[in-house]
């Protein structure tokens, strides 16, 4: 996958294209469905500078055993060691679920200039959801809206599977 195309030259500081937030939301997805397959609930992150992946994450709390293994946290971490600096103010985040209040304050802490995710989280969501931690803060966030249903499915998909065989394993007791 390029991610590195910038066909219409748009200066570095306008962000990812259009062709790079959709580079950098299904990369987000890739690392969604590789944690899965370790059991872990399926959320992916991808940070981009300009036009570059400098980090991404799927969520490894099962994996881990680790509360706070989410995969911003993770790709925030991995992107601040690359680049070597806590400050990502250059940074566009690619999440394929809207964030929690704990990744939510992180990405505020980290100064991400833009957040791009695809799903809304009833239930946790801090961005529109539960909380607006984004409110009055530095940070850009816009829900993708196209992505939204391909990330809702692969979560019901997830827990489907999981009652499934939490079933069988209980029938085979
Ligand atoms: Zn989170």
């Amino acid at each position: 996958m390029s991610v590195n195309e910038n066909p219409r030259g748009q200066p570095r500081f306008a962000g990812p294209s259009r062709a790079n937030t959709l580079a950098g939301m299904s990369l987000a997805f890739v690392m969604a469905h590789r944690v899965a397959e370790a059991g872990n609930v399926p959320v992916g992150a991808v940070v981009m500078v300009a036009d570059q992946v400098v980090a991404r994450a799927g969520n490894l709390r099962e994996s881990l055993q680790d509360p706070t293994a989410h995969a911003e946290i993770l790709a925030l971490r991995d992107a601040s060691q690359r680049l070597g600096r806590w400050r990502l103010e250059d940074a566009t985040v690619f999440v394929t679920l809207e964030p929690c209040a704990m990744c939510a304050s992180a990405l505020v802490q980290a100064r991400v200039k833009k957040v791009v995710y695809a799903a809304t989280e009833p239930k946790t969501g801090a961005h529109q959801s539960v909380l607006r931690l984004f409110e009055g803060t530095a940070t850009e966030v816009v829900q993708d809206a196209s992505a939204a249903p391909e990330s809702a499915e692969m979560l019901a998909r997830f827990f489907q599977d999981l009652r499934q065989r939490e079933r069988e394993a209980r029938n085979r007791q």
